[in-house]
Order: C-alpha cells, then sequence, then structure tokens
C-alpha cells in the first residue's frame, strides 16, 4: 500500500475518517494555524479542509507532495483554484452533502423573517409580550426570486412551493428547461427583482459574483422587499445593504454569511430588521456525515487516480 500521509484542517466527522484511515496515514491538526499549515504541509499527499482554512498559492507552492485538496462542502472560495491547477493538485468537494441542510435553514430564514420569530423570542426573553408590534405576513402566495438555481436553489424551491409560493428562478449559465425542472418561472434579473416579494441567493462567490447585489440593485426591487442570504457574505454590498435597510427599500434581511467572518456586532448585525446566523447552514449531523464520507472516498480516489465523480480543477 502507498505511503500516503493525509492532514485534516477543519474537523472531518468520524466516518469520514475512517475511509481515509484504511488505506493512509491520517493527522487530525483541526484548527491548524496558517502559519503552521505553510511550514507543515509538504509531508502530505492529501488536505481536507471546510471552509475555513484558505489553500493559498503561498501554501501550494511549499506543498510538494501534495496531490488533492477536498473541500468538505462545496464553496472552494477558500482554495486558490488557478494555483492548485498550477502546481498540478487536484481540487475535489462535495457538492451535494449539504444541499438539504442549507435549503432547510434558508427556509428557517425565511419564515423567521416573515413572522419575526427572533424578535418575538427576544421580547419574551426580556419580559416583554410584543403581540401588537410584531404583526407579520405569510408566505402563501407571495413571489420568492431564486437567484442561481443551482443544487441549494432548486431545493429551495421545492420547499417553497409546499408553502405555497410563487418562485421565479434567475440562473446565469443554466438553461430555461432546466430551470423549469425545478417547477421555477425562468426569468430575466431585473424581472425577478422587480417582482419579487423575497429573494434569495444561491450563486457560488465569484469574481463576476461578488458585489453582485449593491445599492443600485436595490433600487431595482420591490420597496419592501425581504433579502435572504446563505450562499455568501461576498455577494452583497453590506454597506448598501444597511443604507437599504434604513431607508425600508429592505425591510428585512436574514444572513448566514458575511464579507468577513465572524463579522463582530457591526451595525448590520445588529440592526433590528436584521437576522444574522454564524454560517450554519450546513451544520446538520447529516449534512456533515455526508460532507465527510463524499470527501473522504474523493480524497482516496483522487490518490489512487480513479475516476472522479466531483473534480473542481
Ligand atoms: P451550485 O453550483 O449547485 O449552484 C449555483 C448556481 O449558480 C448554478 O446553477 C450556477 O449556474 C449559478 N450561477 C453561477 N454564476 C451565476 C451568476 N453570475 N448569476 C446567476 N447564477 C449563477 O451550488 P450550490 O450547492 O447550490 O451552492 C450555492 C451557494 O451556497 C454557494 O455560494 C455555496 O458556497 C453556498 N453554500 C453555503 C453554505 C452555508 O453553510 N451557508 C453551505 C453550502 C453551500
Amino acid at each position: 500500500m502507498p505511503d500516503w500521509k493525509i492532514m485534516i484542517a477543519d474537523g472531518l466527522d468520524e466516518s469520514g475518517q475512517s475511509i481515509l484511515q484504511a488505506e493512509a496515514q491520517v493527522d487530525d491538526r483541526t484548527g491548524i494555524t496558517a502559519d503552521a499549515l505553510k511550514s507543515q504541509i509538504s509531508a502530505y499527499d492529501g488536505l481536507i479542509v471546510r471552509g475555513r482554512t484558505r489553500v493559498t498559492a503561498d501554501v501550494l507552492a511549499t506543498a510538494k507532495r501534495l496531490q488533492v485538496v477536498g473541500r468538505a462542502g462545496v464553496g472552494v472560495d477558500n482554495i486558490d483554484l488557478a494555483a492548485a491547477t498550477g502546481h498540478d493538485v487536484i481540487v475535489v468537494n462535495a457538492p451535494r452533502s449539504t444541499t438539504l441542510a442549507v435549503a432547510e435553514h434558508t427556509l428557517a430564514l425565511l419564515l423567521a423573517l416573515a413572522r419575526s420569530i427572533p424578535q418575538a423570542d427576544a421580547g419574551m426573553k426580556t419580559g416583554h409580550w410584543l403581540k401588537k408590534d410584531l404583526m407579520g405576513v405569510e408566505l402563501h402566495g407571495k413571489v420568492l426570486g431564486i437567484i442561481g438555481v443551482g443544487n441549494i436553489g432548486g431545493q429551495v424551491a421545492r420547499h417553497a412551493q409546499a408553502l405555497g409560493m410563487q418562485v421565479l428562478g434567475y440562473d446565469a449559465v443554466l438553461s430555461g428547461a432546466d430551470i423549469q425542472l425545478h417547477g421555477v418561472e425562468p426569468v430575466e434579473l431585473g424581472y425577478l427583482y422587480a417582482n419579487s416579494d423575497f429573494i434569495s441567493l444561491h450563486v457560488p462567490l465569484l469574481p463576476e459574483t461578488r458585489k453582485m447585489i449593491t445599492g443600485q440593485t436595490f433600487g431595482l426591487m420591490k420597496k419592501g422587499v425581504c433579502l435572504v442570504c446563505t450562499a455568501r457574505g461576498g455577494l452583497i454590498d453590506e454597506t448598501a445593504l444597511l443604507g437599504a435597510l434604513e431607508s425600508g427599500q429592505v425591510a428585512g434581511a436574514a444572513l448566514d454569511v458575511f464579507a468577513n467572518e465572524p463579522p463582530g456586532l457591526t451595525a448590520l448585525v445588529s440592526h433590528p430588521h436584521v437576522i444574522a446566523t454564524p454560517h450554519i447552514g450546513a451544520q446538520t449531523i447529516e449534512a456533515q456525515k455526508r460532507a465527510a464520507q463524499d470527501i473522504a472516498q474523493e480524497v482516496m480516489a483522487a490518490l489512487r487516480g480513479d475516476p472522479l465523480r466531483w473534480r473542481v480543477v
């Protein structure tokens, strides 16, 4: 058996670790610092990360043995893909593992926005009975605009339809027919902005999607729109969102992701019409188990030279 060494940098469910241990030496270095990663990575054939560890060009330049980086989840914006390609390092992810968890969290945020659940609970815990102040809206019959109708966007659409929402979708890559497969009406972005009561973002963070939601974009939306983002914080100009919340153009926002994480107690996080969660979209027992198993199998396949299901580069 080859003498493979794999580093786990951000934790991995035990079920994934045992798949790796059957064929390789595995070092769990959860929480490793950027400097320690850079100085120690040269001993490893495989590296498994979640979203915390940044696999930079610097790290990859020192990773002489490294053959594969596995992302136990979806987003690969913490990995320098160009540098990985330049150093012949394969990058794989586990794109299906967290779909249900993130979609369900998105639904939870939509419902929490519609009924001010965090505000109601905070009131109860400080002895205030806010019944008269907290008039909500029903999701049934409202229009949900989904930007990015991929795995998570498509699943959110199915959940939203079960609640009686009308779902519009825009996707820069998928065809109208692909979008319709989810029961979603394919529309242009301008139409989605102008006609949605709720808008949910599900696109990856790429150079072309960074700050795709600006002050100008909020001006194209219905006054009083509610925005949900469980994708990536960098998609939204957060200063512009704060302005749009203060002017009432945006009635509420529910954010699981932030441009800088953790953001601290910023004006956006503490705004009364913002519901903030600490990037917990994929934090379910089931999703983490699936992600660990999927990525362990994929990393071992890459080391063996077997065909790959989820090669990113
Ligand atoms: P996916 O690749 O299945 O879907 C993304 C969709 O966005 C694709 O259909 C793609 O064609 C589309 N797209 C790409 N560029 C676009 C653009 N400029 N405009 C419109 N559409 C565009 O990915 P997914 O698994 O559905 O993940 C979606 C997002 O969720 C990603 O940003 C991912 O990082 C994030 N995510 C967050 C968490 C969390 O914990 N909150 C967990 C997993 C994934």
